[in-house]
């Protein structure tokens, strides 16, 4: 059975769950996976075995790191097959936690072994939704540093989301110190440069219980990481959108311009209908004139004519996304007029390129869109010109292989 927690029997006197952040499928997707025989691999299955335990009640519900261990896990590195890595979750060693309760300040964190961990079976995140998510990615350089993107755009955007959805959230310094512990506690998974990055997941929810429909009394704070690869399974090759008629992805007033978890279980449907009929994923039209371009289900979309690329303004229905943001700084560096403005369903007529950007995908080249029934394509199946370029600007800056004059870049180690 598909989860996306995993409820073990209560652990505790109070009816605590055991939360997993990843999901039963992935686990065992991760066991099938094919590790080479190393002696890694050895180490990685004593972990599956401890998360197990932890899964099925049958250990302490949570696993403080211990010095020794922490230390010989982060100078090791993971043998994996990181030729063929996904946008698949992959467990790593440590997960960072921080509690915050209701005066509104959190204390200071911990790392912790990755794994379950308590949740009330009221908590205000399960049953009204109060949560968010973030998403930025590690990169190793070729001198074995790590590098990280922006890590305070991330910061500054979940303290943005957490004011909508009434919930305290960490401080920036917090934030990114957090990250910065997440990402070195797990070093080992830090693909090697050129294969892949490691994508970390700051989750802020309302884990206090509550009955009626309010704010709840004490948030977590959380950070795991998994190592990724190309998050469409078409790579630099163009992806295919359906432009979706039916289902909107947000309204005016709601919460389409934060990072909420509740916007993304609304668009399975027309995600799942898509990937069904061959797409790689929906382009969402504005609720009121069903004409206005607005995002994809996890990255934002620009569209280039005669050297000028344009991208649907920012106006509380799609994600300021931090990509989106960088590709218009360093499109306008390389002296393109960016422009920010309604930019309507006919106009995809008319372009000659189109991509999509996200932390996950970074910058998607578009080779098709259809639209009630009509294909309309771009790139001679290849990568545009324009997106190429923009495409190696911001891989090359985020993986350390050229100036970074924006001062947008974070060295860990
Ligand atoms: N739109 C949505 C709905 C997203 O989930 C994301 C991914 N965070 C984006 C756009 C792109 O944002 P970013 O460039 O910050 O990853």
């Amino acid at each position: 059975m598909e989860r996306s927690l995993f409820l073990s029997r209560p652990s505790t006197d109070h009816g605590a769950l055991l939360a997993s952040p990843f999901s039963a499928a992935s686990l065992t997707a991760f066991r099938r996976r094919r590790f080479l025989p190393h002696d890694s691999s050895l180490k990685i299955q004593n972990q599956l075995h401890s998360i197990s335990s932890l899964v099925l009640g049958a250990s302490s519900s949570t696993v403080r790191c211990e010095a020794s261990m922490y230390n010989r896990q982060t100078v090791e590195t993971v043998d994996l097959d990181w030729d063929n890595l996904g946008f698949a979750l992959f467990p790593t060693d440590y997960m960072y936690m921080m509690k915050c309760s209701q005066n509104g300040m959190f204390s200071k964190g911990e790392l912790l072994r990755y794994g379950p961990f308590e949740l009330s079976p009221s908590s205000g995140a399960l049953h009204y939704g109060q949560g968010l998510f973030e998403g930025l990615k590690a990169y190793r350089k070729e001198d074995g540093s790590v590098l990280l993107f922006r890590p305070q755009e991330n910061a500054l955007r979940m303290r943005i989301g957490a004011d909508r959805m009434c919930m305290p959230s960490p401080t920036i310094d917090q934030f990114v110190d957090a990250i910065r512990l997440t990402v070195l506690a797990n070093k080992r998974w830090v693909p090697p440069t050129g294969k892949g990055s490691l994508y970390i997941r700051p989750l802020l929810i309302g884990s206090g219980a509550v009955l009626g429909v309010s704010p709840a009394p004490e948030y977590t704070f959380l950070v795991f990481v998994s190592p990724v690869g190309n998050y469409f399974k078409e790579g630099l090759a163009p992806i295919n959108l359906i432009v979706e008629n039916e289902y909107h992805r947000a309204g005016p007033g709601g919460t389409g311009g934060v990072k909420t978890i509740g916007n993304y279980a609304s668009v399975f449907r027309a995600l799942k209908k898509a990937k069904e009929n061959g797409y790689s994923d929906v382009l969402y039209l504005d609720c009121i004139h069903k004409k206005y371009l607005e995002e994809v289900s996890s990255c934002n979309i620009f569209v280039v004519k005669n050297k000028v690329i344009s991208t649907p303004e920012v106006k509380g229905t799609i994600l300021p996304g931090i990509t989106r943001k960088s590709i218009i700084d360093v499109a306008r560096g390389q002296g393109y007029q960016v422009e920010e403005r309604p930019v309507s369903v006919e106009e995809l007529l008319d372009v000659d390129e189109v991509f999509c950007t996200g932390t996950a995908v970074v910058v998607a080249p578009v080779g098709s869109i259809t639209y009630l029934e009509r294909r309309v394509e771009y790139g001679n199946k290849g990568i545009g010109v324009v997106s190429q370029q923009l495409y190696s600007s911001l891989t090359r800056l985020q993986m350390g292989l050229s100036e970074d004059k924006m001062g947008w870049t974070m060295q860990l180690e």
